[in-house]
């Protein structure tokens, strides 16, 4: 396996590598959903709402996206200075917790960051706090898959800020780590496609339910004040902040 032990010791080269990885997963889960679904004659019946944003607004989003990977790149750096101050619980030697441990590591990082998105996604949504931190995410009112990190500065530092809470919090391997970043770039632009893939019943289903969809997210940009959550339902269900015709809604897709 690539050693990245030499790697996080250099707060700027382990920042540029952040900044390559996010970006070149971004360009590939977005562009991919970009280029096969999008305004798609095969994908027209998963569309959630048949009409589309401008393209300035895409051009828009994909900017944004753009700029915040560089203070996801100051975050790795942050990381890096962390990590030479023994501060982390970062650890190289995949055999020190075993496998068992590895995958479970994945699984606590995204409750983790679901629940901090939560809250910190709720707290943007103050009155005082939105213009400042999240009405850039939300100029995107019909979203595109590149909407998936457009962000103002602000917000790109409270998103950036799970990973130094991660690696402060419990023991991560960088693959771990890489494979949690990978499927957060993943179901974020899931939240952002604008299509509906997941089966009828799905809101419903008695363990589905928990799990977030892309009807969820993108009904949060049409209506704002509801629907908060990431990958998880759960929060939106015990502070019912869920959209009072989420499941209606959804339904009506997939009938
Ligand atoms: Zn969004
Ligand atoms: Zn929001």
């Amino acid at each position: 396996m690539f050693d990245l032990s030499f790697l996080i010791q250099k707060p700027f080269l382990f920042g540029f590598f952040i900044f390559g990885i996010v970006l070149i997963r971004y360009l590939l889960f977005a562009g991919l959903a970009y280029l096969i679904v999008w305004k798609r004659k095969w994908s027209d019946k998963f569309r959630i709402r048949q009409i589309y944003p401008d393209q300035k607004i895409i051009l828009y989003e994909f900017l944004n996206s753009i700029h915040t990977f560089i203070y996801f790149a100051l975050t790795g750096s942050f990381i890096s200075y962390l990590y030479n101050q023994g501060l982390t619980q970062i650890y190289m030697d995949f055999d020190r917790f075993g496998g068992l441990y590895f995958t479970a590591s994945i699984f606590l990082a995204l409750i983790v960051h679901d629940t901090y998105f939560y809250w910190t996604h709720r707290f943007m949504h103050l009155k005082k706090i939105f213009p400042y931190f999240h009405k850039v995410h939300h100029k995107s009112v019909n979203p595109s898959p590149w909407a998936a990190f457009s962000f103002h500065p602000l917000e790109s530092i409270v998103e950036a800020g799970i990973l130094p809470l991660l690696v402060l919090l419990f023991p991560l391997h960088p693959y771990a780590l890489s494979i949690f970043l990978a499927v957060m770039t993943l179901l974020n632009v899931e939240g952002h496609l604008g299509y509906e893939f997941y089966p009828k019943g799905f809101t419903r289903h008695f363990f589905w339910k928990y799990f977030n969809t892309s009807t969820h997210h993108n009904m949060h940009h049409q209506f704002f004040s509801c629907n908060y959550g990431l990958y998880f339902n759960w929060w939106d269900q015990i502070m019912k902040t869920n959209h009072k015709n989420y499941h209606s809604y959804f339904k009506t897709m997939r009938p």
